[in-house]
């Protein structure tokens, strides 16, 4: 009786670092981001980018079954420009960089099951590979084409956000440089889609707390701006005060940490 006692407590406490159950729950603007849907190649360093198949449909299936209301950028935009509420259950769903296996496997599953994603698309690498990424670490794959893009656009269930034309760091480029990939990117998806793109998420995050480029980025005509840090965003959204953060959904995660990301902001200590 004794030792189930402390083998109860042992377990209480190791879930108790590994799940943020304990933490309460903080109001604000659920983004959940996604990069790959799929099975992770021999050789990935980065495995808990991808999500597989089934476990983004049980996650999609949850999100729905609770009564999320899932959101396209444009939404948004709309909300804030004309003051309006949003859903009390809103969520965003953004998938970073633009693989081929988000259309694939990503898109099948929000148009059959009846919800909306956001792409964050690296422009120069439309129809070609992660180039960004070194391959002896992360294997290069097939990024979508612009057809599939064009496709997924048509369903209705899909919009586009910037993600720069290369995916570099951008603080460690000159200024100019910078500038061109915020701007130059927005300029050529907007001739691809025929629409404004009104969203822009740095790569690695690296820009959304250097105020120089938040600037760049704002100044270019993007109206929401994304991080790369963990967390809700208060919302009505204080846009001077910094980017809109997210929920990172890693290869591990069960609906679990879901559940925790989407109330506490944070599924872990
Ligand atoms: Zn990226």
């Amino acid at each position: 009786m004794k030792i189930a006692a402390i083998v109860f407590f042992l377990t209480l406490i190791a879930s108790s670092v590994r799940w943020a159950w304990w933490r309460s729950s903080v109001p604000g603007l659920r983004v959940l981001c996604y990069h790959k849907i799929g099975r992770p190649p021999a050789g990935s360093r980065l495995k808990e980018l991808w999500v597989s198949p089934e476990k983004f449909r049980l996650q999609i299936k949850y999100l729905l079954s609770r009564g999320y209301a899932t959101l396209h950028f444009s939404d948004l935009v709309k909300a804030r420009n004309g003051g309006t509420p949003l859903p009390e259950k809103a969520v965003l769903i953004t998938f970073d960089d633009g693989y081929e296996n988000n259309y694939l496997n990503a898109w099948p599953v929000l148009k059959e099951l009846g919800a909306k994603g956001n792409i964050f698309v690296v422009s120069d690498t439309i129809g070609k590979a992660n180039l960004w990424h070194d391959p002896a670490t992360e294997p290069w794959v097939n990024m979508a084409t612009l057809a599939q893009l064009r496709e997924m656009q048509a369903s209705g269930v899909i919009e586009y956000g910037s993600h720069t034309l290369s995916h570099p760091r951008l603080s460690a480029l000159p200024a100019e440089d910078a500038a061109w990939e915020i701007s130059e990117s927005k300029r050529r998806l907007e001739t691809a889609f025929g629409r404004k793109i009104s969203a822009f998420a740095y790569p690695y995050g690296d820009g959304a707390d250097v105020p120089a480029l938040r600037a760049c980025a704002l100044g270019a005509g993007y109206a929401l701006d994304f991080s790369f840090r963990q967390g809700k965003t208060p919302w009505p959204w204080d846009r001077d005060a910094s980017a809109i953060d997210r929920l990172f959904i890693r290869g591990g995660d069960g609906l679990w940490d879901l559940a925790l990301q989407l109330s506490r902001g944070t599924s872990r200590l």
